[in-house]
Order: C-alpha cells, then sequence, then structure tokens
C-alpha cells in the first residue's frame, strides 16, 4: 500500500508538473539563445575590423542578463540553491577593465555553455517526454477510439478486429477485457512520465548549480578573501588605536606629572622656605594628582583588558536596589561634605532582577554618580531612580542639576579621552575614560546607555538592562 502510495506520490505534488513543464519549455527558450551564439559568432568574425569587441561585450552583457533569468527561473522552477555569480561588470574600473574582466570571468562562458546547452538537452527532453505523453494519452483513449472507429455504421476500423462476426453490436469478452486493462496501463504510463519529468528537472538543476554560478573552490576562496581582508582592517584599526592610546596617553601623564614635580621642586628648594600653609597645600596638591594617576592606571588595564577580550563578566539576575544602596551609602557622604551636593535615591515600585554582573554594574553607577557630583554646582542636587520601561526593559538613571553637556558633545562624550571643555578647564576632572569604559561594560551585559542634557539645566544618563 505505501509503495503504491510513494509511486503515486508525483501526482500530488506540484514539483514534478513544474519539471515537465520546465522541460517541455527548454527547446523554445534554448532556440532564443541560439542568438547568443549568433553574436558570439559576429564578433568573432568582426574582430578585425574593430566592431567586434563592441559586438563581444554587448553579447556577454546580453548573456549575463539571460543567465540571471535562467538562475531565478531554476530557483523557483527546480528549487535548486545556487551559488552566488562573480559581479566582474559592477566592479568597478573603467569601461575597458570591466568589458575585460566580464571577458576573462569564468562564471560568464559556464553559463553561456549552460544557455546553449538548452536546445539539444532540451530537444531531447522534449522528444521523450512528447513520446511519453502520447503514448498515456494513447492508451487512456483507447476504449473511445474503439467507439469512435466502430463508427454508427460500425464500419471497418483500426479497432474492427474486436468485433465479431456477428456485427458490431456483439462485442469479444475477452477482447473488450483486453481494452479495459489499455486504461490503466496509460494512467501508468502517465504516472511513470511525471517521475520522469521530476527526475529530469533533478538532473537539470544539478547542471545549473554546476554552471550557473561559481565553484565550490571559488567561494571558499572568496570566503577566506573576505576573512582576510576584515582581519587585516581590524588589525589596522587596533593598530591605530594603540597609536592613538599612546598619544593620548603621554598627554594625559604630562599635566599631573609636571603639576607633582613642580610642587615637590618648591618643596626640594633650599633657597625661600615654604611655609607651613604652603608646604600643606603643596602636599594636597601632590597627593591629588597621585591619586587621579592611580585612576588613570586603574582605567588604562580596563581598556586595555577590553581591547584583549579580557572583559570576563560574570552575569547573574542582579537586585538593582541593592546596588543603588550601596553607591548611595559610599558617595552621598562625600557629595555632601566636599561639593554641597545631595544625593538622593528616588523611591521605586518593586522590580525584578536584572541580568548584569553585580560588580561591573557598581562600578559603572559609582563612575555615573561620581561625574554627576563633580559637574554639578554647590547646592545642586543628584538623583538616581530605578524603573521599568514598557518594553519590559530595567532602567537606572542618574539625573543632575548640574552644567550640563552642549548638544554637539553629546555622543562624543563616549569616545576616548574625549572631555568637554567645561570638564577640560577643571584641574579635578578625569581622563575621559569613565564613560567610554561604562559603555563598554553596559554592552557587554546586553544593556544600553543614553544620555540626555540641557546645558545650564542638567543631564541624565540611562542605563538599559534586560530583565534576567
Ligand atoms: P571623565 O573621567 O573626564 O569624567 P568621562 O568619560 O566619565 O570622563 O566623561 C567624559 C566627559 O563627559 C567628561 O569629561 C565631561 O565633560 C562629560 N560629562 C560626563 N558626565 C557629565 C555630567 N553628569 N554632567 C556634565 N558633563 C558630564
Amino acid at each position: 500500500m505505501r509503495a503504491i502510495a510513494s509511486l503515486l506520490r508525483p501526482t500530488r505534488e506540484r514539483g514534478p508538473y513544474l519539471s515537465l513543464l520546465f522541460l517541455a519549455s527548454r527547446t523554445w527558450v534554448g532556440l532564443c539563445y541560439l542568438g547568443l551564439l549568433v553574436g558570439l559568432l559576429t564578433a568573432a568574425g568582426t574582430l578585425a575590423v574593430g566592431v567586434g569587441l563592441a559586438i563581444l561585450v554587448l553579447v556577454l552583457l546580453a548573456a549575463r542578463a539571460c543567465i540571471a533569468f535562467e538562475r531565478e527561473i531554476g530557483r523557483s522552477w527546480l528549487g535548486v540553491e545556487l551559488r552566488p555569480m562573480s559581479s566582474p561588470w559592477s566592479s568597478g574600473g573603467s569601461l575597458w577593465q570591466r568589458s575585460l574582466a566580464l571577458f576573462r570571468d569564468g562564471t560568464t562562458w559556464k553559463g553561456i555553455a549552460y544557455l546553449l546547452l538548452q536546445l539539444p538537452l532540451g530537444a531531447i527532453a522534449l522528444a521523450i517526454l512528447s513520446a511519453c505523453l502520447c503514448a498515456a494519452v494513447g492508451l487512456a483513449a483507447a476504449p473511445l477510439l474503439y467507439v469512435l472507429d466502430a463508427g454508427p455504421t460500425g464500419g471497418p476500423g483500426v479497432y474492427s478486429s474486436l468485433w465479431l462476426e456477428g456485427g458490431p453490436t456483439t462485442l469479444d469478452p475477452i477482447r473488450l477485457a483486453a481494452l479495459a486493462v489499455l486504461v490503466p496501463a496509460g494512467a501508468a504510463v502517465a504516472v511513470g512520465t511525471l517521475h520522469l519529468a521530476a527526475a529530469g528537472g533533478r538532473a537539470w538543476g544539478r547542471l545549473a548549480e554546476g554552471l550557473l554560478g561559481l565553484s565550490v573552490a571559488q567561494v571558499q576562496l572568496g570566503t577566506a578573501q573576505a576573512e582576510a581582508a576584515a582581519e587585516h582592517a581590524r588589525a589596522e584599526r587596533s593598530e591605530q588605536s594603540r597609536r592613538e592610546l599612546i598619544v593620548n596617553v603621554s598627554h594625559e601623564l604630562r599635566t599631573p606629572i609636571a603639576s607633582i614635580r613642580g610642587h615637590v621642586e618648591s618643596l626640594l628648594d633650599g633657597r625661600g622656605a615654604p611655609s607651613e600653609a604652603e608646604r600643606q597645600h603643596y602636599l594636597e596638591v601632590v597627593a591629588r594628582e597621585a591619586e587621579r594617576l592611580g585612576f588613570l592606571v586603574d582605567d588604562l588595564l580596563a581598556v586595555a583588558r577590553a581591547d584583549a577580550g579580557e572583559l570576563t563578566l560574570h552575569l547573574a539576575p542582579v537586585a538593582l536596589d541593592e546596588v543603588v544602596e550601596h553607591v548611595h551609602a559610599a558617595l552621598a557622604p562625600i557629595a555632601r561634605s566636599d561639593r554641597q551636593v545631595t544625593l538622593v535615591r528616588t523611591p521605586a515600585p518593586p522590580l525584578p532582577p536584572a541580568r548584569a554582573d553585580r560588580d561591573r554594574l557598581g562600578q559603572v553607577l559609582m563612575n555615573l554618580v561620581r561625574n554627576a557630583i563633580l559637574y554639578t554646582p554647590e547646592g545642586g542636587m543628584v538623583a538616581i531612580e530605578l524603573s521599568q520601561s514598557p518594553d519590559g526593559r530595567l532602567a537606572l538613571a542618574v539625573e543632575d542639576t548640574g552644567v550640563g553637556i552642549p548638544p554637539g558633545d553629546l555622543e562624543r562624550i563616549f569616545e576616548r579621552f574625549y572631555r568637554t571643555d567645561a570638564s577640560r578647564s577643571r584641574s579635578t576632572g578625569g581622563f575621559g575614560l569613565g564613560l567610554s569604559i561604562s559603555r563598554e561594560l553596559v554592552e557587554a551585559m546586553g544593556g544600553t546607555m543614553t544620555v540626555e542634557s540641557e546645558p545650564g539645566r542638567g543631564s541624565r544618563f540611562t542605563v538599559h538592562l534586560l530583565e534576567a
């Protein structure tokens, strides 16, 4: 039963009918492609006169269009997966160079061979399929032919031998049984034709796969070349950023080192010994600059780790209110005592945990709050706020009433070593690394960091994280 079902399967599927149509149409399509052969021969014949080259380019371009058409037909009618074509014509250069590339391109010539094969192979396929279909129709229609052949008068005909001697009204039962067998035989031939068409379609598909696109080796070579080019570009970018890093670091180191050296020299200077108050001030400056240098080294280590791909995160569900609590407890007293800035936490509804690295997130929040305190004038306010956006992401925002950021600087502050003018004029500012490191960390956690700001009114940095 199952064998019969599988034998009859082509009758229920669309593919064999499409293959049948495809194979039957090949001869006529192949006839059109003969024009290309005529064009090629004309080009070869007129090459000496000079116009041959122009004709050749036109023929090759027409062939590429026909190949593209055949690829489309192959994909949609035969369901074949075709490898890509090279595109020498659109790959740049002068008209002459592109024509030459088209001429040298193997895929064009393989495609032309496929186009020219359509006529002979199509004619063979058409002959076989026509014979099969004629046999199927002839056998299936035999009883009808028999009746027609007998005619109203029962006159002699091809099938007249089936009648008994007595005349057209008396049928030979054995012969009639033989006649009845012809109908299923016709149906069987029809089903066989569909099988044949499906097999022919598959074979044609293999031919198209072989001739209508790059070879496997060419595809592998192309992929390897693209990977090598990407690797080269990556190496160049990394070399460039390494050079920039060295220049920036040297530049950033110079100021604190010069300051430390100047103050230490003043302290060591034998002539005109500084007063106790001056000495105290010099030592404070030295200590502050040394602390800044320490921060720079920490930041540089973080940058180097990120660049080397050694940024290992321990992602786990993190209760954001605990992180906020920790940072608030650490920085609120300093904000009040050092800068007379109030640090508050806005009450938040109970929120689900976020997917994050707890320590790194603490580092990010610490950096945002430190910046907010630093760039907020005395008496100002900094708020840490937690919420959940409608798309389900968790938002951790730090808002201040500080100097704000000019619109032109809003995206640039995330670049390494970028500082706004307001920050450059301060001796206490950082090195412009904190935000770039923070954004990298947040993105590594699968989140995003955004900023909104209005100069003179304040800024709001928001970290969006996924729910754990
Ligand atoms: P820095 O260590 O210099 O603060 P960041 O990368 O953290 O470096 O910040 C880059 C620049 O962004 C800062 O120099 C400052 O100009 C600006 N900036 C950051 N946070 C704020 C803020 N809350 N208000 C105003 N400007 C800010």
